[in-house]
């Protein structure tokens, strides 16, 4: 292990525990319970020389001091063999319960620390998502977002929780069956001495090989997630275009991946343990050895003997989960480390302290000069108007021409302009506050997200603040929805199922204007998607937006030219740039790109 990584785990380790202290109560009780458990079972060995020394050997010279070493409220010393026979069972019997309580403690205890753990950092990671800038989530796989708040979160938990387990409970045992060996003989136990270092050796070398394997597994399982959530997404693309094959071999490669990942973790797990298992051995053979001895036998009695033999016994399953803890601790240290890492990605920059009611809605862009950190070129080049309150601007253009990027500055879901400014009622964007700049917007886009729950709560989804049915219906009438949503049984009250599969496209359009109109915001931008809807239904989601635009400075990206021949502006943009504009009779006299768009939509 190199020293950076040492520190590296050594602070995730540090920061891991943060999360423990406002559990520190249940993790008392637990701690308590596992070292209990550990020294019951350290009693019990303890109490197997008594048992056939003087149970059974009686002729066996005693030192009393040993006798009264065995304290397990049982009262002083042993007189005679068949006391300390008959005390046996009942020892038995106190041990055992106590271990069984001991373990109920921990296990219940454990398993209480490990499931808020999940939940804590489940909560902590989602809620950093919400706040993390739109670049971080367009330059991230969807699969690993996601894998990090299920899968992540998981190891976590279940490597403290199992490590914790193992730590404290099995190092508890091994202590205290050194304890009762060297106690017993600390000649014969000195054997024990020459294995541990092997041991450590064995265990330091493989939990490098353990935290590796396990970040691979990560992104492993994150490249799984991620070709499953696209096969869904597109799932009626790909038996249209009977995609079936490509998609499973696709998939075959990322499980498949995945598998031989996890096989390396297993190959490491099974050699270390039969290896410690062996080395274990030895000792034992050096204990064996040794009491041949002559030398030696002259300590023993038959009951230390049985002691020492049992304790080492004893120690081979906790030592062998000490070290397969390792690989589960290994794995919760990796899965920290992405989940920490996600948490320090800074959120989105907010320094801006403008906060307004309700602008008016006077937008300009002055020599706007963007371009987005993934890519080389500018994405926007020196672009610039002004669109007066309850104005309608239009962008125009080929896709990728930059409409979208126009857009998303708008809102500040990029706000790293090269150069040139975007100022809001005579402010900069920058100056204002993020949440008192996004409230002033309203957006429309292609892709309407609807939640999975009624028409009620999707139409009243953004509205800050409570809302009434007779607001709900109101919105929905203005944006041309109620008609078929009284249709519905029951009404606004209906599921819409996720994201809406339940409603068609127009319908599903059209609770998105009425969401867009409840929200009253003075800035509203359309990115229209009426292209794919038939006529009716336009028409039908063309009077809810004529509605919508009204009174509200209003941004629209228009696919289809019949929609922004009212607009006040309209701006074609070509390559990041605005190559033309003017009001559609202007644009269509200059008989220029607009012109020949016009032309090429209508026919002459
Ligand atoms: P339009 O809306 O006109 O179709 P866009 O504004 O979406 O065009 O795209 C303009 C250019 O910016 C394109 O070249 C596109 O590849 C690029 N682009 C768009 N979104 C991103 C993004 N999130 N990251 C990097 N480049 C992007």
């Amino acid at each position: 292990m190199t020293n950076s990584s040492k520190s590296e785990v050594s602070s995730v380790f540090l920061r891991l525990l943060t999360y423990l202290v406002p559990l520190k109560g249940v993790l008392f009780l637990s701690v308590f319970g596992l070292v209990l458990y550990g020294l019951v079972d350290a009693t019990f060995i303890y109490s197997i020389k008594p048992f056939i020394d003087q149970g059974f050997a009686s002729n066996v010279p005693t030192t009393p001091g040993l006798v009264e070493g065995v304290d397990l409220g049982m009262g002083g010393g042993f007189n005679s063999d068949s006391d300390v026979l008959k005390t046996a069972p009942f020892v038995v019997i106190g041990l055992f319960t106590l271990r069984g309580l001991a373990n109920f403690l921990s296990t219940y205890g454990i398993s209480y620390i490990s499931a808020r753990m999940i939940m804590d950092m489940r909560q902590q990671v989602f809620e950093h998502y919400l706040k993390l800038p739109v670049s971080y989530i367009d330059a991230e796989s969807s699969g690993n977002l996601i894998s990090r708040v299920t899968f992540d979160t998981e190891q976590i938990a279940r490597a403290s929780g199992s490590a914790l387990i193992t730590i404290v409970r099995d190092g508890i045992t091994v202590i205290g069956m050194l304890g009762v060996m060297f106690y017993n003989s600390w000649k014969l136990s000195l054997c024990i001495l020459i294995v541990g270092p092997l041991i450590g050796l064995v265990i330091a070398v493989v939990s490098r090989k353990f935290r590796k394997v396990s970040k691979q597994i990560q992104t492993a399982m994150g490249g799984v997630t991620s070709v499953t959530e696209q096969m869904i997404k597109g799932h009626k693309n790909v038996l249209v275009f009977g995609g079936q094959q490509a998609e499973s071999q696709r998939f075959a490669k990322v499980n498949d991946d995945n598998r031989s990942r996890t096989m390396k973790l297993a190959l490491a797990q099974a050699i270390s343990q039969p290896l410690v298992m062996v080395i274990g051995s030895l000792a034992l053979a050096f204990v064996l050895y040794a009491s041949s001895l002559e030398s030696m036998r002259a300590d023993l009695t038959a009951g230390t003997f049985a002691t020492i033999l049992a304790a080492m016994l004893a120690m081979l399953q906790p030592i062998k989960s000490l070290t397969r803890v390792n690989a589960e601790f290994q794995r919760g240290i990796a899965a920290c480390s992405t989940i920490f890492a996600v948490l320090d990605t800074p959120a989105e920059v907010d320094n801006g302290t403008y906060e307004k009611q309700r602008v008016e809605g006077r937008l300009s862009f002055d020599k706007v000069n963007f371009r987005y950190d993934n890519q080389e070129g500018l994405a926007l080049k020196e672009v610039d108007f002004t669109v007066n309150p309850g104005e309608t601007l239009a962008l125009v253009g080929r896709s990728g021409s930059g409409k979208s990027t126009i857009a998303s500055l708008i809102t500040r879901f990029y706000s790293d302009l090269d150069s040139g400014d975007i100022r809001l009622d005579d402010v900069s964007l920058r100056d204002y506050k993020l949440a008192s700049l996004r409230r002033q917007v309203a957006l429309v886009s292609q892709q309407v997200t609807l939640i999975n729950d009624t028409i009620a709560a999707n139409i009243a989804y953004a509205y800050p603040g409570e809302v009434t049915e007779a607001q709900i219906i109101d919105a929905a009438k203005l944006a041309n929805a109620w008609e078929f949503i009284s249709n519905l049984p029951e009404g606004i009250d209906t599921q819409v199922g996720e994201n809406g599969v339940m409603l068609s496209g127009g319908q599903r359009q059209r609770i998105a204007i009425a969401r867009a109109i409840l929200r009253d915001a003075p800035i509203l931008i359309l990115d229209e998607a009426t292209s794919a809807l038939d006529t009716e239904s336009e028409k039908a989601i063309q009077t809810g937006l004529d509605n919508l635009r009204q009174n509200r400075t209003s941004i629209v990206i228009a696919h289809r030219l019949s929609t922004v021949e009212n607009a006040d502006q309209i701006l074609v943009v070509d390559q990041g740039k605005v190559v033309e504009r003017g009001t559609h009779s202007e644009l269509l006299a200059k008989q220029g790109i607009y012109y020949n768009l016009y032309q090429m939509q209508f026919g002459s």
